[in-house]
């Protein structure tokens, strides 16, 4: 599976702290990021993580892309929600269109844990019919 794993910078610490924990699972994967958050996760697990640009200057429209591709299938995008953001409108789109496409995204820990317990038991599996057959656009 694709994952893509972002995070606010008041929020950094805990997405370190839970991708660390579940390392193993994550290892299993293939990892996408926005650039610092991905940087910070590289140095603290040593996992290999694909990074695009930082979201303030386009990362997170970059994951988006890959959404509307069909081409990521569950997100990790721990939010701030007591620090105005400014790229808030590309946080928008990127929580729209994983409402488009029904990608699984988890927007705080608690929702993560059950995710990446998800992905742990194949609950996921659906990604890979949905890559085989097209998404609502046909797009495989
Ligand atoms: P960053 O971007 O990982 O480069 O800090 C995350 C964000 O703020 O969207």
């Amino acid at each position: 599976m694709n994952i893509a794993l972002i995070a606010h910078d008041q929020k950094k610490n805990d997405l370190v702290q839970f991708v660390t924990a579940y390392k193993d699972i994550f290892a299993k994967h293939a990892l996408f990021a926005t650039g610092t958050t991905g940087s910070r996760i590289n140095e603290a697990t040593g996992l290999d993580v694909t990074r695009f640009k930082s979201g303030p200057l386009g990362g997170d429209q970059e994951i988006g892309a890959l959404i509307a591709k069909n081409q990521m299938d569950a997100i990790f995008f721990f939010r701030d929600p007591l620090t105005a953001q400014p790229h808030e409108p590309d946080v928008t789109a990127l929580v729209r269109l994983c409402d488009v496409y029904s990608i699984p995204l988890a927007t705080n820990m608690g929702t993560a844990e059950l995710l990446i317990r998800g992905l742990e038991m194949g609950l996921l599996e659906w990604r890979n019919v949905v890559k085989e057959n097209g998404d609502v656009n046909g797009e495989k």
